[in-house]
């Protein structure tokens, strides 16, 4: 007779949950995993995924402007809000089904309803209380929002992307990953956007470049980005909202999303009850096996606030299940993690950005080119790709690549194994293009950027 009704029991069937429990379920661990909400998580079901069905939907406006230079007579196009929204809700529902679907076969047991850990081996989930050997935190992350007068009448990304109407002026504060994202897919749709950002550019954390770039070629979209800006409060108006700064700025708009920002979700579930330890913020810290200060009780993904994306939750998840039910124990790597911001132009990125380079290895080598991709060139379109390399001149290295342009996410995904195989500027040298691309771009780069530093900050 086991000791415990389960061996682990996961708190969240987001995508770091729902990853472990599966991994583990298939080297015959007995799993049960809890969710409160609707199985996907965050990631499926309002966030990575919605959110790109909506940016290819927001790039129509594009194709159907650049057709014209390539003797294409489009009609003025029309655009359907609530129908692009209910088919992005079928297929959001679609891929809910099939990760219930998923955990059934993989034979992990599926709780609805929330989860209140009681103590460190037991679980209670609507008044069923469960057993475990392991208990996995894999409950994810929420929007926050600054304490302002008037915070209520503002939005999140969840409730972006189940509006009933499109808003035609768009007000959006943040200038990080969620922030960029919307303003492509509001502005492409045809709502007038203004961002307000506090730091001199968008997208803290990036290499500088791309952030001035994207700036620039966001304005010449019809963005308005208003940096150094701090909103005092936010006024309910006779039409929509009225955003004040705290310099007695006014904006108007019929929405206003903020993007400032995620926090862990481990209020009232007592984890810290039970010992686990959190930090300021309310992540629950772990090491580097995710194990948290209670050693049979691991933490993934974003309530970690570790690196919140998706596919590194899916990697820390799949670690600790290798680890505790394979005899494979493994560290996830958190280093040269790629990351792509799905904007209007998108950026990929992997590795340092030239600020952090030279904060760890000192001086560096920069090869950068911006230049007008040839499909912009019958299109008539302006915009520029800006792709960049920075290499450690003491062993040749490439210790970053970073690309604004069409395709950025697609491209970066493959140098992101040459740099995670610790590839030379001379290896990319050595690699033959494919010609015509964008991409070639980063095996071409002969001449060293002669560089007075320009600060974005
Ligand atoms: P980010 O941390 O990326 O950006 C938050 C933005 O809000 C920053 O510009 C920040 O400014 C600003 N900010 C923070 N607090 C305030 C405040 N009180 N007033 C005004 N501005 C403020 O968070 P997001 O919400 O955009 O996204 C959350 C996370 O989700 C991301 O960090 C990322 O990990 C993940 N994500 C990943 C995506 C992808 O991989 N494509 C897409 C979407 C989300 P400052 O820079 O000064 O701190």
């Amino acid at each position: 007779m086991p000791r415990y009704d389960f061996d682990l029991f996961t708190i969240g069937a987001g995508s770091g949950g729902v990853a472990a429990s599966r991994r583990a379920a298939s080297y015959g661990a007995r799993v049960a995993i809890a969710e409160e909400s609707r199985v996907g998580g965050t990631c499926v079901i309002r966030g990575c995924v919605p959110k790109k069905l909506l940016v290819y939907g927001a790039e129509f406006a594009e194709a159907f402007a650049d057709a014209a230079g390539y003797g294409w007579e489009v009609p003025p196009p029309s655009f359907d809000w609530p129908e692009l929204i209910a088919a992005k809700d079928r297929e959001i529902e679609r891929l809910s089904e099939i990760y219930i679907r998923m955990l059934g076969e993989a034979g992990a047991e599926l709780l609805l309803g929330r989860a209140v850990v009681v103590d460190p081996h037991t679980v209670e989930v609507e008044g069923r209380r469960c057993t475990a050997e392991n208990i996995l935190i894999a409950t994810g992350s929420r929007p926050v929002f600054p304490d302002i007068p008037g915070i209520e009448h503002v939005i999140s990304s969840n409730e972006a992307l189940d509006l009933k109407e499109l808003p035609r002026r768009v007000v959006i504060v943040g200038g990080g990953y969620i922030a960029v994202e919307f303003a492509g897919i509001f502005n492409n749709l045809g709502a007038k956007v203004v961002e307000l950002i506090r730091r001199p550019e968008l997208l803290s954390g990036f290499d500088d470049d791309i952030r001035v770039a994207l700036g620039e070629e966001m304005r010449a979209r019809g963005i308005e980005i208003h940096p150094r800006t701090h909103v005092a409060q936010i006024e309910k108006a006779k039409e929509g909202c009225r955003v004040v700064t705290t310099d007695r700025r006014e904006f108007a708009a019929d929405l206003v999303l903020y993007a400032t920002g995620r926090w862990p979700n481990t209020a009232k579930m007592g984890f810290a009850e039970s010992g686990v330890a959190l930090d300021d913020k309310g992540a629950i810290v772990v090491d580097e096996w995710s194990q948290t200060s209670v050693p049979n009780i691991y933490a993934v993904g974003d309530v970690t606030d570790r690196l919140n994306l998706t596919p590194v939750a899916i990697a820390e998840g799949r670690a600790l299940a290798e680890t505790l039910f394979n005899n494979n124990p493994i560290v996830m790597d958190h280093r040269n993690v790629p990351s792509a911001v799905f904007g209007r132009p998108p950026i990929g990125a992997v590795g340092l950005s030239e600020e952090s380079a030279r904060r760890e290895v000192g001086e560096v080598d920069v090869y950068m080119t911006r230049f007008r991709p040839m499909k912009n060139t019958l299109s008539g379109r302006g915009e520029k790709t800006l792709i960049k390399l920075v290499v450690d001149p003491r062993n040749d290295r490439v210790l970053g690549c970073h690309m604004l342009g069409p395709d950025a996410p697609e491209i970066v995904q493959g140098l992101a194994i040459a740099i995670k195989c610790g590839a030379t500027k001379r290896q990319f040298d050595e690699t033959v293009g494919i010609h015509p691309s964008a991409a070639e771009e980063f095996v071409t780069m002969r001449e060293k950027s002669v560089r007075p530093k320009m600060a974005a900050e």
